[in-house]
């Protein structure tokens, strides 16, 4: 097995979402090597080539990923945190066996424009997506702190047209 294991060195407050956790942990294995593939499979990774390091989102929770090191970012409690490690595990430990029938993708995405992002969303502050305005979650999006499903109306049909065009400018 490629990844055999991952300890967990410290878990604190999260700063980045008061009421949740952030643990600091050291993998078995360097797993830039995965990276690439990472960044191919995750609309909402940030991958730094040359800085062997990459953050994306699975549900809300966040991993960042530097090297051995795995950070995991929004948590609710200790349950949680050891079921998100052994998802990843698994994930990077498929992708590695994978590597040779995946794409791999070197290149960083570009940030959409939070205005781009706006135009496309049904802009009736609803509030089903949990926050204040649809101006408040085109900022979510924009920087990746958010899915474009949690705006509910997209998914719903009429917006459809809308919501393509917004996973295409996240692709
Ligand atoms: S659910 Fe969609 S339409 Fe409603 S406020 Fe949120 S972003 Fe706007």
């Amino acid at each position: 097995m490629f990844l055999e294991s991952i300890k967990v060195l410290n878990v604190d407050m999260c700063v980045k979402q008061p009421g949740t956790f952030a643990a600091f942990t050291r993998a078995s294995a360097d797993v830039r090597e995965v990276m690439p593939y990472l960044n191919s499979m995750f609309k909402s990774a940030s991958y730094n080539h040359d800085g062997n390091s990459i953050t994306f989102r699975n549900d809300k929770v966040e991993f960042s990923i530097i090297e051995d090191r795995i950070n995991v970012a929004r948590f609710a409690n200790r349950t949680e945190l050891h079921e998100r490690l052994d998802w990843i595990k698994d994930l990077i430990n498929d992708t590695y066996d994978s590597i040779r029938e995946l794409t791999p993708r070197y290149d960083a995405r570009k940030p959409v424009p939070v205005l781009s992002i706006y135009a496309l969303l049904p802009r009736t502050n609803c509030r089903r997506c949990g926050e204040k305005s649809c101006m408040a979650f085109a900022s979510l999006l924009h920087k990746l702190e958010a899915e474009i499903e949690n705006c509910l109306p997209l998914t719903e049909g009429t917006y459809e047209e809308n919501r393509l065009k917004l996973e295409k400018a996240f692709d």
